[in-house]
């Protein structure tokens, strides 16, 4: 079995850069997952840090971190009301999105947000302006409409979904997915193989996409186990990728536990 490692891994300077904000402080509380892998979130956990869901449950004058994903300013008054210490690591392809949404709603433009409406980094720019639509929830036609978009989408399907409202509404918009994830999915596209093994847990988005924009079959797995169980018989050609947000000591131990499965050493 022939192994190709798809460019680029690692994580992406989103991550980097949450990561290096949030260690400074060990035992803080985060909002959120800070970065969807399980991985670093039991390292983090380990080190002492606590991962809560709401922000009720952190008590006063504690240190919160705000997860790569972004919040809404609701939950940024909560916290200041709350005394609590801020920490905020937002990705900045993030705090864009919210900057735009904001100007949209601010000329009078209806935001229309290409999203997942579940997920953590649309609630935060659905929160930034009075009235938003998740696609495909939209607005009545006609209206002039801003577009953003949730920056792990697919990026082909954002680009198809602008094309169409085109046609109902008069669009401004700034719908693109981020730097990131844009050239994983770009070498996953291009990827001609048997199997493609995205390395990632499956609540992060922009893995799940990497899996969904592959051409031929492919798995995601998250951990040392998921990766142990995975039938390759019969593949020739295996691609290997990464999501933004999967530590680079995963893709090595894979490679690694790969390479030793294709010469029959494990
Ligand atoms: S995947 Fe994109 S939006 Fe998410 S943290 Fe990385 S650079 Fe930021």
């Amino acid at each position: 079995m022939k192994i190709q490692v798809l460019e680029p891994h690692g994580f992406c300077a989103g991550v980097k850069g949450a990561l290096e904000r949030a260690c400074k402080y060990p035992e803080a509380w985060c909002l959120h997952e800070i970065v969807h892998n399980e991985l670093v979130v039991e390292k983090l956990k380990s080190r002492g840090m606590k991962f809560v869901e709401s922000i009720d449950r952190i008590p006063s004058g504690e240190t919160v971190i705000f997860s790569a994903h972004g919040v809404s300013p609701l939950v940024r008054e909560e916290a200041r009301k709350r005394n609590l210490k801020i920490v905020d690591a937002t990705c900045p392809f993030v705090a864009k999105v919210h900057k735009d949404a904001k100007s949209f709603s601010d000329q009078g433009l209806e935001v229309v947000v290409v999203g997942n409406k579940g997920h953590a980094e649309v609630k935060g720019i659905v929160g930034e302006v009075p009235r938003a639509w998740v696609y495909p929830d939209l607005p009545p036609k006609g209206r002039k409409i801003g577009v953003v978009s949730q920056t792990t989408m697919n990026s082909d399907e954002v680009a198809e979904i602008v094309e169409k409202l085109r046609k109902d509404y008069e669009v401004v918009e700034s719908a693109k997915v981020c730097n990131a994830t844009k050239a994983r999915q770009d070498a996953v596209k291009a990827f001609e193989g048997d199997l493609l093994l995205v390395l990632g847990s499956a609540n992060s988005s922009n893995t799940k996409r990497l899996a969904e924009v592959a051409r031929c079959k492919a798995i995601v797995a998250g951990t040392r186990k998921e990766l142990e169980k995975i039938d390759m018989d019969g593949v020739e050609l295996l691609g290997l990728t990464a999501g933004a947000s999967t530590p680079e000591e995963f893709l090595v131990e894979a490679l690694e536990f790969l390479k030793n499965k294709s010469t029959g050493k494990e």
